[in-house]
């Protein structure tokens, strides 16, 4: 495992309390998840060791990490663990606290596009690519990168001038409404 040598500056995330606590409390660092996860390989920390560090409530090295950001959050590690402990829900616990403190991360483009990804659901009731693209785009000034990607999906009629609901769409909206996703 290559570790992160970059610390966050936040101090502003809360370690894992009441029922999350109690759950990854149960993990005896059997491995599974991590043997199972599809993104393992890339991660700087596995899903076991990021456990492990909520049980110790040392939650500013999964935040400097940059596997907060490469879960899929595809469950295969809850399905495989045998105290049926679900990694994203532990992550998604601090993801959410990085994003809504706009705390500084290895990976500040991965919060960006969460966020503008989030705004256009809301907006349009469901993603409207090129629209998400250019709020991506000017929230990281990263203007010329993925150009080449842009064109082709284009090309290939996968990103569309006009939004499928302008207006958006109010079940959409509800949904947002009665969550606490600002
Ligand atoms: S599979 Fe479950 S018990 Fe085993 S290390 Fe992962 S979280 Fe812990
Ligand atoms: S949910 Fe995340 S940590 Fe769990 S197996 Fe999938 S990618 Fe890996």
């Amino acid at each position: 495992m290559e570790q992160s040598n970059m610390r966050a500056s936040s101090g502003k995330v809360t370690a894992p309390a009441g029922e999350l606590a109690s759950v990854i409390n149960g993990c005896y660092q059997c491995g599974k998840c991590s043997a199972g996860c599809p993104v393992a390989s890339e991660m700087d920390l596995l899903p076991h060791q990021m456990v492990r560090l909520g049980v110790l409530g040392d939650v500013e090295r999964i935040v400097s990490s940059q596997s907060i950001w490469l879960c899929l959050t595809c469950h295969t590690c809850g399905a495989r663990c045998p105290n049926g402990i679900d990694v994203p829900a532990l992550l998604d616990h601090i993801r959410h606290q990085v994003v809504a403190g706009k705390i500084e991360t290895q990976q500040p483009q991965v919060p960006a596009f969460h966020t503008t990804f989030m705004q256009n659901v809301r907006r349009f009731g469901r993603v409207h690519e090129l629209s998400l693209v250019g709020m991506y785009k000017m929230k990281t000034k990263t203007w010329f990168a993925d150009m080449k990607l842009g064109l082709e999906m284009f090309r290939k009629g996968k990103m569309h001038i006009m939004p499928k609901f302008p207006f958006g769409n109010n079940a959409v909206k509800e949904i947002f409404k009665k969550s606490s996703l600002k």
